[in-house]
């Protein structure tokens, strides 16, 4: 009979506001807590959940599984062991943030309130259930990536302490999401040791069109931030990103701008985007992506690749580039 596997589901733990599951495919695969707010756990039931859920990735009972149609299913290999621990977590529980992206995905829980002090989580403390699982030896201390992007970190109250817990019971490396509107130290201190990739998304050069994306005035705190940041290890772990937003910063002028920008302050990786709410809400067979996107992305490639910046695109919105831009697939 044919099997399957799932890598994500093997290895990855998503804790976000509203349940605890394995992935964060966009589909709702095995969860192991719903509507989680920081209740004792059956930590043998939690358990149970990866073996059930890989139980039924087979050809009798895969349309019984959440997992049924996945993109990141495949076919078993002789060597695929369901392991005991996850070696990545992600950490997405809270939503308050200290500013109110037009492109936001999480508004709607947050419903559009700014934050401008650190809160606690709405939803549960994650350092309690952080050190739960180290207890339960759930966490690859040696191998473990942690991802920590939800609200904004500057107002979550936990951050700084949930950083340190991971340092004290081991963790391989963090992956930090953030406005940037609030310098972190801890993050200096990770950048020189070079544990964590950082990225921030600043999406313009300009103090005008950063109001009009961000809902704040904020342009200026967050490029004294990022100068900073990329001093300290030459610019090493530091992404910036570039969502792309139509008619306000979908134009060759503001690239140029943020391209020159991101040279002079040493930034050397870039990522450029489409809005994802807009790819998640728009039927692109009927309304199809601005065909100026695709030139949009060779300027910015030209550019990056003048510049000697490592210009990264993310693979959906590569696909959906070259399908509705430059045609490339059909
Ligand atoms: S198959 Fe898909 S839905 Fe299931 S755990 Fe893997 S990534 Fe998640
Ligand atoms: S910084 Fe992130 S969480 Fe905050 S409003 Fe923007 S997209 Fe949403």
């Amino acid at each position: 009979m044919k099997q399957y596997f799932c890598d994500e589901l093997n290895n990855v733990l998503s804790c976000f506001h509203d349940r605890i599951m394995s992935c964060c495919s966009g589909q709702i695969g095995p969860v192991y807590y719903e509507a989680y707010k920081g209740q004792k756990i059956d930590w043998k039931a939690f358990r149970q959940v990866k073996i059930d859920a890989f139980n039924m990735l087979n050809e009798e009972n895969i349309d019984k599984s959440p997992c049924k149609g996945c993109f990141f299913l495949r076919e078993k290999r002789p060597d695929d062991i369901i392991s005991p621990t996850f070696n990545m977590i992600n950490i997405s529980h809270w939503t308050q943030c200290n500013c109110g992206c037009i492109y936001c995905a999480r508004m709607q829980h947050s419903k559009g309130k700014i934050t401008y002090k650190p809160e606690k989580s709405e939803y549960y403390d994650m350092l309690p259930l952080l050190k739960q699982l180290y207890k339960q030896e759930l966490l690859d201390r040696k191998n473990l990536v942690a991802s920590i992007q939800g609200g904004d970190i500057s107002v979550l109250k936990e951050f700084e302490p949930m950083v340190k817990e991971f340092l004290k019971n081991g963790v391989n490396r963090f992956y930090i999401l953030s406005n940037n509107i609030k310098y972190q130290p801890i993050i200096e201190k990770l950048l020189k040791n070079n544990m964590v990739d950082f990225t921030t998304s600043l999406d313009c050069a300009s103090p005008d069109i950063y109001l009009k994306l961000k809902r704040v005035d904020k342009f200026y705190d967050s490029v004294n931030n990022l100068k900073k940041y990329a001093k300290v290890n030459n610019g090493i772990g530091v992404t910036v990103k570039y969502i792309v937003i139509e008619h306000i910063n979908d134009n060759i002028e503001e690239i140029t701008k943020f391209v020159n920008l991101m040279d002079d302050i040493g930034i050397k990786n870039i990522e450029f985007m489409i809005d994802n709410k807009y790819v998640m809400f728009t039927n692109l067979d009927e309304t199809p992506l601005p065909s100026h996107y695709g030139e949009l992305y060779r300027h910015f490639k030209k550019l990056c690749d003048e510049k000697n910046i490592n210009l990264t695109i993310w693979s959906k919105t590569e696909y959906i580039i070259n399908k509705y831009a430059l045609k490339i697939v059909s």
